[in-house]
Formats: C-alpha cells, structure tokens, sequence
C-alpha cells in the first residue's frame, strides 16, 4: 500500500486560512493541529485494512480499552519542511518507519509496514501543506502512534490496534530558542534498565520520566539527564534528546546503544562527523569524568541532538554536588557547524550524499 492506498475524506469545516496564517506566525510546540489526520487498523482476523486520512476529531474510547490500562502504545516524531524551491521534504522517513517496527516488536504489537507508514504520512502531509510554517527553525512535526484498541482487561497483548498520524505546526522547540540548555542530574529515577524498553518509543518511557523531568525544573534547570540503572555512573540521555561530548582533541563522543533511544539526529550527527574526518567514539562515559573533563578543559563542548530540538548546546549541569560549565556555557564551535550542516541537508540547502532527504 502507498500514499494512494488512503482514501481521502476532507474536512468540511477546515480552519480557515487567516486563522491558519496567525497560527503559523508563532506556532510553538505541539500546540495546534493541522485539519486531518491519518488510520489505518488493524485486528488478528484481518490485519491492516481501512486506511484513510480524514477530518481531525476526537476518539471515541471505551473505558475498557486496553491502552487505558496498561499502556500498550508508540510513536514516532519526524518533520517535514517547506524547501526554498517551494517543495516539500521529509527528513530520513524510513528511519522512523524501522524504529517504529522495532518498537512494535519490543511491545508485541504489529508490525506497521514501512510503506504504510510512509504512505499514511504522504497523504496527511498532502493533504495539510498549508500547515506547514515557513519561518527560520519551523517545520510541519509529525507525530505517528498506535496503540492498543481492543475493549478488553485481561493482561496480554491486544488483539486489535489503530494506527494513527496527526500534524502540529512546529517552532523553535526551547521557547527562547535558547542559545544552550542547562541540564539537571538524576541520582535517584532511572530511566531503563538493561532488557528494559528504554530503546523503544513506548509512551510508557515518557510517563516514568515526568517525576525527574519537574524535579529539573524545580532546580532550574531546562532538562534532565539520566544515569544508567545498575551504578547511576554512566550518562545514558536525555529525557527526550541524545547526548554528544566535544574534546580539546577535536574527538566527539556519544553513549553506545542498548538501553537509549537509537536517535536519528544521532545517527545523523555521527555519519557526518566522520564525514568530515572527526574521531568519532560510541562509548560509555562516567557522570564524574564528565564533570572532571570539563573543570580540566579537556571536554570543551556538549550538545543535545533529536527531532525537536535539532541540535542544542548544553551550558551548565547542575547535580545534588554543585554545578559545573561547559566551556563559555555558550554554543561551541564544533557544535555550530554540526547544526549547522545538518539542518543545511535538511532543508535541501546542501549536497545531500547520504540520499537523507525525501521529497
Ligand atoms: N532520546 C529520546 C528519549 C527521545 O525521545 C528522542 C526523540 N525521539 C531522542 C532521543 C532523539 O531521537 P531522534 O533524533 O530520532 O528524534
């Protein structure tokens, strides 16, 4: 099944375009909605079957429905762009298909086909173009999720699912467009645990981290970091962003893979690194040697890389021991042309050899 596949029924009563232009000067973050949206089901008789896109409305829910209970659901978060020529672009759209598989199978749900998931995001982004924002830093952000319909309380897993897209005209994610974050250690929550879901987008990941997530704020910081589960030594991510560190070497280093979410910016980030001949390590790194590498010089940059936020400097970490800067505590070099050439490819303003960009 393609884009074709989804029957299109338009929304009678869509937002009207002066509206729609007001709302696209300063949209914010995951705020507003486009007019449609895209379905797909699927049920153990008949497998994926009624896709369509159609007016965006609420869901009716019966009170039973598994996902109400016991948070059988994932997503996805991708972009689309308005490119200079007028065009539109998606930014490596199977990637987010892959991981939305391997999500499904770490939370026994279905396996969604990459060419529906691209197929459903096609049609909506065909459908909403309108929606998408052209200002500096703004895109159309695309969020897919399914979860877990069938009416049922017994613990096992479901044996229907709805497959859903919506669209939110998207900004700058930080609301000052902040120039660096400051970033809050937890000593306390975890985020996963080895054989856990923490590689998974599962909702469930999200609900666990709101606790550390206000206790940063509460220290006025911007975001938390989390330790590994079984030492709370090694720096695994952010609650919703992966982390890159910058030596006096001119060397990155980013966490392995395993209990963290397999970014695509961090894919991204990592292949044009080596591009461009930067000793580029995939290793553990120790909360103390972080702070100890930065107080020495050693460690002259971090940044914070995903989605929504691009690619974001980290200023200042603060734990229950003190706090300590990052280089100025302002946006560093290395961490400049990095944003600075992907959001380039991203938007179809530069050589693209990795084939990343999907008109
Ligand atoms: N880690 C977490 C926990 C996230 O939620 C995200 C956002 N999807 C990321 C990292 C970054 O992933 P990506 O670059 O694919 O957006």
């Amino acid at each position: 099944m393609s884009s074709q596949s989804f029957e299109f029924e338009a929304n009678p009563t869509p937002v009207d375009a002066s509206e729609r232009g007001r709302v696209l000067e300063d949209p914010g973050f995951g705020k507003v909605f486009t007019d449609h949206m895209a379905m797909v089901r699927w049920s153990d008789d008949r497998g994926w079957h009624d896709a369509k896109v159609m007016p965006r409305g609420p869901l009716l829910l019966d009170p039973a429905t598994a996902v109400l209970h016991y948070a059988q659901e994932i997503f996805e978060g991708l972009k689309a762009y308005r490119l200079d020529d007028g065009g539109t672009a998606l930014f490596r759209p199977l990637e987010n298909a892959r991981r939305f598989r391997e999500s499904a199978q770490r939370m026994a749900m279905p396996e969604l086909p990459d060419d529906l998931f691209l197929g459903s995001i096609e049609a909506l982004v065909k459908a909403d173009r309108d929606w998408i924002p052209s200002g500096d830093g703004s895109s159309l952000y695309l969020r897919p999720f399914m979860f877990a319909s069938e009416v049922f309380l017994g613990v096992k897993p479901a044996s229907e699912y709805l497959y859903l897209c919506i669209a939110s005209p998207a900004g700058n994610y930080f609301k000052s467009g902040a120039p660096a974050v400051s970033i809050w250690v937890s000593d306390h929550y975890t985020r996963a645990a080895p054989g856990g879901t923490g590689a998974a987008k599962c909702g469930g990941n999200y609900a666990a981290s709101l606790v550390a997530q206000r206790e940063a704020i509460a220290q006025g910081c911007d975001q938390v970091v989390f330790l590994d589960t079984a030492e709370r030594r090694w720096i695994d991510e952010l609650g919703g962003m992966n982390l890159f560190f910058v030596f006096d070497d001119g060397s990155i280093l980013t966490p392995p893979l395993g209990t963290i979410l397999p970014g695509i910016t961090r894919d991204s980030i990592l292949t044009l690194a080596r591009d461009q001949g930067i000793t580029v390590r995939e290793a553990p790194y120790a909360i103390d040697q972080w702070e100890a590498d930065a107080r020495s010089g050693k460690l002259v940059e971090t940044f914070a890389c995903g989605t929504a936020a691009v690619v974001t400097p980290v200023g200042t970490v603060k734990s229950r021991d003190g706090a300590f800067t990052i280089g100025s505590g302002g946006p560093g070099q290395v961490t400049q042309a990095l944003k600075a050439r992907l959001t380039a490819i991203q938007r179809a303003q530069a050589p693209d050899p990795h084939n990343w960009v999907h008109r």
